[in-house]
């Protein structure tokens, strides 16, 4: 169950959300959860979180390791400060700062190479879903990006199915459009990777996921987890979805 706190919140509210957090979260043992702050707030999340299972995760990371490529941040940066995690490819990167699925696969292999466990997000707009287009453009975004994963590299990322239009809009996919959405992903990863690597990568769905709906999300077998934006902000939310 992962947060993306997009650009919200200082280092003293996340402490603050982490002091309410905690206690809602002490029993939560049977999910994996994740919180990605801005940048500027990992070195606080790590340290609210120090003990317990919560991993902290950037939301984007630089290809590179280090170098002239001004405000970007390395994944050798990111795993320093103690993060475990990093979003790559979200929409609003590919939207509003060009990211394509080559760029994300860069970003891919720099979480790898750092240990980081990427979250790859894909998901298609309102434009390709009305036009009948949603798995061609799922099946692009695999090919020329998690496609140029090793087998060995591929093991360890989780992908995000997040459609586009779902996105802060407080429109969620109904849970069968989620499942069919991931139905074409988990495909694609058994005919590159093999059946095991299809059965067992994770795929979590976002997109106006909230307390209220996040049951039957989760009630769909294909569905491994979420990815929540605005609903992660606030610790009592937040804890509400983890513990659905
Ligand atoms: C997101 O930012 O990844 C997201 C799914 O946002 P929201 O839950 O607000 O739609």
């Amino acid at each position: 169950m992962a947060g993306n706190w997009k650009m919200y919140k200082t280092p003293a509210e996340t402490i603050a959300f982490f002091d309410k957090f905690r206690p809602l979260v002490a029993q939560s043992n049977h999910c994996e959860i994740v919180i990605c702050p801005p940048f500027t707030n990992l070195a606080a999340a790590v340290e609210s979180a120090r003990g317990l299972p919560i991993g902290i995760g950037a939301q984007n990371i630089g290809w590179a390791k280090e170098g002239a490529f001004t405000g970007e941040v390395s994944g050798s940066m990111i795993r320093a400060l103690g993060a475990s995690h990093a979003i790559v490819g979200h929409s609003e990167r590919r939207q509003y700062f060009a990211e394509t699925d080559g760029t994300v696969l860069k970003r891919t292999q720099a979480a790898l190479e750092f240990e980081l466990t990427p979250i790859v997000c894909v998901g298609e707009r309102l434009e390709e879903r009305e036009t009948g287009r949603t798995e061609e453009l799922l099946v692009t975004q695999f090919q020329n990006g998690i496609a140029g994963l090793s087998e060995s590299q591929f093991a360890r990322i989780v992908i995000a199915y997040e459609p586009v239009w779902a996105i802060g809009t407080g429109k969620t996919a109904t849970p069968e459009i989620a499942a069919d959405a991931h139905r074409v992903i988990r495909s694609q990863v058994r005919a590159k990777f093999g059946r095991a690597a299809g059965d067992s990568v994770r795929i979590l769905y976002g997109g106006s996921v909230k307390p209220d709906n996040v049951k039957s999300l989760m009630a769909q077998p294909e569905i491994d987890g979420v990815l929540v934006g605005g609903a992660s902000l606030d610790p009592v939310s937040f804890a509400s979805i983890v513990n659905f």
